[in-house]
């Protein structure tokens, strides 16, 4: 029996129910042949009135099968084209057939599940929650290439098309019918077939209605051709602006732009071929391998809890405590009253207290007044939040998270004054971002319970979060922890206590790197522009003037006082850089009163002169790719340090903490699986390459020699 199951009602309308096996429905070998089947069944029905795409799962359609795409390599190039061509006549079989065909979307159609609906000619979804609609491909490193491309720009004009293509956009049953991506959505899910049978035989008198607006006589695309003056000029400065963007990096915006452009010029069918042709160059291309691994499947284990204790049955935290309102201490406390827990937030004073509630509160507005919430829900939220000065309301609380200041004998203090009200078996987080753990739970009645649960600045845009564990902690605490940040929607990578944990440690290296580049006479300006180009958000130079050049002193200086301090490999770069900037030259970071560079009230920047003449030599002699590959590995090396000493627990914990904690470039994956597209072996070789000319810091970790020699991937 196929996995779509064929029905013919009485009158002539067939419903074709997918239910393929697994959880989903996706494009695969199975989908081919059913699809075929289906395709050439229809086009022999005598008597058919019209078609129904309905699905038996959850969802409509998953999309593409990934780890097909995952997979495919460069030299399967041409029988990965093939393919695509064939189903993509397949769809355009069923969008020709000479009947309505209806898709009745019951769940998510993202992707390929899209492509299949823009393929029918009429499109109803229930208004759920449960539906969305988009081409997500983009954040795959892929394109929409069955279809999805032409079909939008055909069905929306080219400019209102592109936002769907580049940024992926993905929308609910209620946007998609505004935006004329859907025709029209039902209120109950038991409405949805019959309104799709219904549509068909009001309209199957109708010469229109089996007949794609592209392949009507006369058709015209909304907003005209990509010839059109006004769309050639918009044409003609779009590749520029995703350059900028994209820094050349990314090459699937660049493929869609292309793709759509020759959808607004070329007829349909060769429109099409050009699609198929980008989106197989992307398909074998190493970003979309990154970006495939490493968003999908490993963003998949890690909220799956490939990191979690497997045997601890799940919790779910109802009163969190949050000691101290400050910066930190108010967005964790917004995040968790979100998710409906009810919050203790503390600071030493009444005001302080209420100005972190009022942070949530202005959050709130902010949603109010764009029509994303009911003052309802915002008064709901809000009164979850208790704002106070008394430890005695902390009573009960299953999670107490600190967030005061970075100050050891602090912690210590209000861990002793206040772990005594956690309820039983309750859970102790310290939200420090550079103490370590284990010394901090030194001051705990109960070690066992005492967790790092490291938030990033602002709380409510990061997704991720660092869970840390101590020598004592046990699986019970860490299994509480990880449950807490995954009811609050955020994503847990967990790792064993190092100074700096993972994210930090790994951090400090490219801010290390870019000041010995500085040290070694590169301009400075040109220090951050390499960084800028291995696609890292900002350069290093003006990352450590925000993280501030004084918060790096207070860190050492800290370290140092408690005996944790480690002399680089290479001399220690940064104490020198700061010394000289900081204590010497009191410029301690943008916020105090400026850094590597001099920050205007007029949002002005420009490069601190003294920095250029105490260090800049114009005959450096350090070649671009050096610089370039020496910011870049030294994260990378860090990260295979991480994992060969057990910081890290899992290799896609590495990868998503290094993308989402540090804004490590996205076409790499993070930064183990960039070893897997670029080759261990090669790896090992340029490392050994960096070594030889400029440090030790450059010798690849054993872990790394050791998959060089067996040929063995980071998984
Ligand atoms: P902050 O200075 O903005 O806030 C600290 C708050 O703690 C202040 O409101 C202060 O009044 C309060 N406080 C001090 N003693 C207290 C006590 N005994 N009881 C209750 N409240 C008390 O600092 P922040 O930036 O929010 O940082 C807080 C913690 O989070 C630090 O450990 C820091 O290292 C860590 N952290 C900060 C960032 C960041 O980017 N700022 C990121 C991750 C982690």
């Amino acid at each position: 029996m196929s996995v779509f199951k064929y029905e013919k009602d009485a009158d002539g309308i067939v419903t074709v129910t997918m239910d393929m096996t697994g959880p989903v429905n996706a494009m695969n070998d199975e989908y081919n042949v059913a699809m075929n089947e289906t395709v050439d069944k229809l086009e022999a029905e005598q008597g058919l009135t019209g078609v129904v795409f309905a699905s038996a799962k959850n969802t409509f359609f998953a999309g593409g099968d990934l780890n097909m795409l995952v997979s495919i390599q460069p030299q399967q190039a041409e029988e990965f084209y093939e393919g695509i061509i064939e189903t993509k006549e397949r769809l355009r079989r069923l969008e020709k057939l000479p009947v309505p065909v209806v898709a009745a979307i019951n769940g998510a159609a993202l992707g390929g599940g899209f492509e299949l609906c823009l393929s029918c000619n009429h499109r109803v979804a229930w208004n759920s929650k449960a539906v969305q609609v988009g081409l997500p491909e983009v954040g795959l490193g892929l394109l929409p290439g069955g279809g999805g491309v032409v079909r939008m720009v055909n069905l929306l004009g080219l400019e209102t098309a592109l936002p769907y293509l580049l940024e992926g956009k993905k929308v609910n049953a209620e946007k998609a019918l505004a935006a004329g991506l859907i025709h029209e959505t039902v209120d109950t899910l038991d409405e949805l077939l019959p309104r799709a049978k219904t549509w068909i035989l009001e309209n199957k008198e109708s010469e229109t209605a089996a007949v794609q607006p592209w392949d009507q006589k006369g058709f015209k695309i909304p907003g005209g051709k990509a010839g059109t003056p006004k769309l050639a000029q918009t044409l003609m400065m779009a590749p520029v602006m995703l350059q900028q963007k994209t820094r050349g990096l990314l090459p699937a915006p660049e493929m869609i732009l292309d793709a759509a452009t020759e959808a607004a010029r070329l007829d349909f069918d060769n429109a099409q071929i050009v699609e198929a042709r980008n989106f197989t160059r992307l398909a074998t291309s190493d970003v979309a391998k990154n970006m495939i691994s490493t968003f999908f499947f490993g963003l998949n284990k890690v909220n799956g809890g490939a990191s979690r204790p497997a045997d601890i049955a799940s919790s779910k935290v109802k009163k969190v405590g949050i000691l101290g309102a400050g910066m930190m201490g108010q967005g964790i406390a917004y995040s968790s009253a979100m998710a409906g827990i009810e919050v203790v937030l503390k600071d030493i004073s009444q005001e302080a207290a209420d100005k972190g509630k009022a942070y949530t509160e202005k959050l709130l507005d902010k949603r109010v007044s764009r029509g994303r919430m009911s003052a309802e829900k915002k008064a709901e939220i809000l009164s979850l939040i208790k704002a106070t000065d008394a430890d005695a309301d902390l009573q009960g609380c299953d999670l107490i998270i600190e967030a005061v200041f970075e100050n050891m004998e602090l912690k210590h203090k209000i861990t002793k004054s206040t772990e005594g009200y956690l309820a039983e078996n309750g859970v102790w987080g310290s939200n420090t971002s550079t103490l370590p753990i284990t010394q901090l739970a030194d001051a705990s009645s109960n070690a066992a319970n005492f967790i790092g649960i490291h938030f990033f600045s602002p709380v409510d845009k990061m997704p991720l979060v660092e869970i840390i564990c101590g020598e004592k902690t046990n699986d019970e605490t860490l299994a509480r922890a990880f449950d807490y940040v995954r009811q609050i929607k955020k994503t847990p990578i967990v790792v064993n206590d190092s100074l700096g944990f993972f994210t930090s440690r790994t951090f400090g290296t490219y801010i290390d790197e870019g000041i010995r580049l500085t040290q070694e006479g590169v301009h400075p300006i040109q220090v951050d522009n390499m960084g800028k180009a291995i696609g890292m958000p900002v350069g290093s130079l003006t990352v450590h003037d925000e993280t501030s050049q004084q918060l790096s002193h207070k860190v050492v200086g800290t370290q140092k006082d408690m005996g944790l301090f480690v002399e680089p490999v290479d001399g220690d770069a940064m104490s020198e850089m700061v010394d000289w900037i900081y204590v010497e030259n009191n410029r301690g970071g943008r916020h105090h009163g400026g850094g590597y560079y001099t920050y205007g009230e007029d949002g002005s920047k420009t490069i601190w002169q003294p920095l250029v003449d105490k260090y800049h030599k114009p005959d450096h002699g350090i070649e671009e790719q050096d610089m370039k590959d020496r910011l870049l590995f030294r994260s990378v090396i860090e990260t295979l340090k991480c994992l060969q000493e057990g910081v890290l627990r899992s290799v896609a914990d590495g990868n998503i903490g290094s993308i989402m904690g540090i804004g490590a470039p996205i076409w790499t994956g993070g930064y183990l699986q960039f070893i897997n597209t670029y080759g261990a072996k090669r790896f090992v070789e340029r490392a050994r390459e960096l070594q030889a000319k400029f440090g030790n810091r450059f010798e690849p970790p054993a872990i790394v020699v050791d998959k060089a020699e067996k040929g063995e991937l980071f998984t």
